[in-house]
């Protein structure tokens, strides 16, 4: 993991509360709100609260923010435990949901107005807003302010059995409409919301406000380090005089640390919500969306997502990462991971015309060049073959350092087998190239070839009759600006409409019947494929390949 403990402010607080005995024990907790699926973002989150706990040898709790029934689905809640799964990590205990503590913050309530510290008031939202103040200007009092504790009592119970109209009345609490913490200026503690909620069904007509649940959800868990990003900062203040003010079991502290933000992408859920809502991706698991779901189907691993939030700093800034850096831990992990496979993208007939017709001759390959444990490959060897159309030219003059494939005339190596030598082409009405004659070099498998034969490079090839159809998906970025919606555009005039090209009739070798989801791909010299999830489960027999990462990044040779 991270060997550098400055790296991590939040790791040295910790580990300075546990050497003073200020906590015995670590609990952390990653507290989604079950309202899309969760970014690459929350990976940064989840791997650092999982990651703390893991470190010390504490806990880490998953616990769904559902404090609003508007946004809220099961749907998403399955998504989110799936999701955390994948990536590696286990909670402790049961899935635990703010609204198990619906009963006990109603109670906390109470108890803030018998103490004189909340009210109910009637203010409208734009005569709040409007008496709540600026940065620069104080607020006012509301008229409601002073009203006898049992006056608040009556009137929340009222909100709470739905006896109230929405918009009529807030929970409040009394602090400060003067202090220069404008979330200070009495806020918000319950709202009227006459919907159902997905697990409480019809039971409340009032909601917690996220600051009035938070903390108090932490408390009630035992939560030690309540980690949360930077926006919550200006929240601190009331976090704590919650917990001054209510008889709660513990005292947790909140620390705020930067965003991940990622160029040439979207990490905000009503963004990536739209995206999908309005059909621009195909669901929230497209394997160009920075999902975790669409990343794993593009074809990442948890590995690979793990190692590149276990890079990034946990500063006290927000900050754009370069896609640059995800792709790298991409390809480094499936550099090592990947089975080696060849693909045909765009087939060119090559006959072997000193081979027998039917005759298939096993070769084999290893499946990883350095890893022994992976399966050997089999290759069926047999006179017709496909080899990649533009591996091939009978331009004769092009220079063996610029044309490192077959040449009319010449030699080259297919991958693993013979080294071949192009005699003679067929074409077309109109002269293009459809299919090339060659012979092959005797006993060149795994041998040089005699003195005088130079092939000129190393092709990918597959048998025509023995190979397997698929079809393969590449994957550009989603968006063409590092920044989407930069300068106020909306940030769909940024999206790249040539991001997703479907290709198929391309051939692969015959281990590729057999792909499954646990079996990542290097498509020699094409790229990291993986098996589309989707389209498996659709119709099994049917081979469709999402390109995971090209094998060399692309993007930065672009300008
Ligand atoms: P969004 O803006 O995408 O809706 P959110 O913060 O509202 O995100 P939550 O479901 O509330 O989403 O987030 C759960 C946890 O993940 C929170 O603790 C939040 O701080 C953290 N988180 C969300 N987005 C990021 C991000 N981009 N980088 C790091 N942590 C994040
Ligand atoms: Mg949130």
């Amino acid at each position: 993991m991270d060997a550098n403990p400055s790296h991590n402010f939040i790791e040295q607080i910790i580990r300075k509360d546990l050497d003073e005995g200020v906590v015995t024990k670590v609990i952390t907790r990653f507290p989604p709100e079950p309202n899309g699926y969760l970014h690459i973002g929350h990976a940064k989150s989840i791997c650092l609260n999982f990651g703390l706990a893991d470190r010390f040898g504490g806990e880490c709790n998953l616990r769904f923010d559902d404090t609003n029934p508007e946004k809220e689905e099961d749907e998403y809640v399955r998504a989110i435990e799936s999701d955390v799964r994948w990536l590696g990590f286990q909670w402790s205990g049961q899935v635990r949901y703010a609204s198990d503590y619906f009963p006990q913050l109603y109670a906390w309530a109470q108890h803030l107005i018998r103490e004189g510290l909340a009210y109910v008031c009637e203010l409208s939202a734009e005569q709040t807003r409007e008496y709540r103040g600026t940065l620069k200007d104080a607020g006012k009092n509301s008229p409601y302010r002073d009203r006898p504790v049992e006056e608040s009592l009556a009137l929340l119970e009222k909100m709470r059995a739905g006896q109230v109209a929405e918009g009529a009345m807030t929970l409040r609490a009394r602090i400060d409409m003067g202090s220069a913490n404008i979330n200070l200026r009495d806020p918000v503690l319950y709202r009227i919301k006459r919907r159902p909620h997905h697990r409480t069904g019809d039971s409340w007509n009032i909601y917690p406000s996220y600051d009035f649940a938070h903390g108090q959800e932490d408390a009630i868990e035992g939560i030690t380090h309540s980690i949360c990003t930077l926006e919550f900062e200006d929240h601190r203040p009331l976090y704590e005089w919650f917990l001054d003010n209510l008889p709660v079991p513990s005292k947790p502290r909140q620390y705020e640390f930067g965003r991940l933000n990622l160029n040439f992408t979207v990490t905000s859920k009503r963004k990536l919500k739209q995206l999908v809502d309005e059909g621009h991706v195909d669901g929230w698991d497209d394997p160009r969306m920075p999902t975790i779901s669409g990343l794993r189907r593009r074809g990442v691993t948890a590995a690979a997502i793990r190692s590149f939030c276990d890079s990034l700093a946990v500063a006290k800034t927000d900050g754009t990462v370069d896609m640059a850096q995800l792709e790298h831990f991409i390809r480094d992990d499936l550099n090592d991971t990947a089975r080696r496979a060849m693909c045909v993208i765009s087939p060119l007939k090559v006959v072997l015309t000193d081979v027998r017709e039917g005759s298939v001759e096993y070769l084999s390959a290893p499946g990883h060049p350095s890893r022994e444990d992976m399966p050997q490959r089999r290759l069926p060897f047999t006179r017709e073959i496909y080899i990649e159309s533009d591996d091939f030219s009978d331009d004769t003059s092009l220079s063996r350092k610029k044309f490192k494939r077959l040449v009319l005339g010449e030699w080259v190596r297919l991958r693993s087998a013979y080294v071949i030598r192009a005699a003679a082409v067929v074409r077309d009405e109109e002269g293009a190239v459809i299919e090339v004659h060659a012979t092959t070099v005797p006993g060149t498998i795994g041998e040089n070839p005699p003195e005088g034969i130079n092939p000129r490079g190393v092709i990918h090839w597959v048998s025509a009759s023995e190979s397997v159809a698929c079809e393969l998906r590449l994957y550009d970025r989603l968006f063409k600006e590092a920044s989407p919606g930069v300068g106020g555009r909306d940030f769909l005039e940024d999206i790249n409409h040539d991001s997703l090209e479907v290709i198929s009739g391309c051939r692969g070798e015959p281990s590729l019947a057999d792909a499954n989801l646990d079996i990542h791909y290097q498509f020699e010299r094409q790229g990291y494929f993986y098996r589309d999830a989707k389209a498996l489960a659709a119709d099994p027999e049917r081979l469709v390949f999402n390109q995971t990462i090209s094998l060399k990044d692309n993007w930065s040779n672009r300008a």
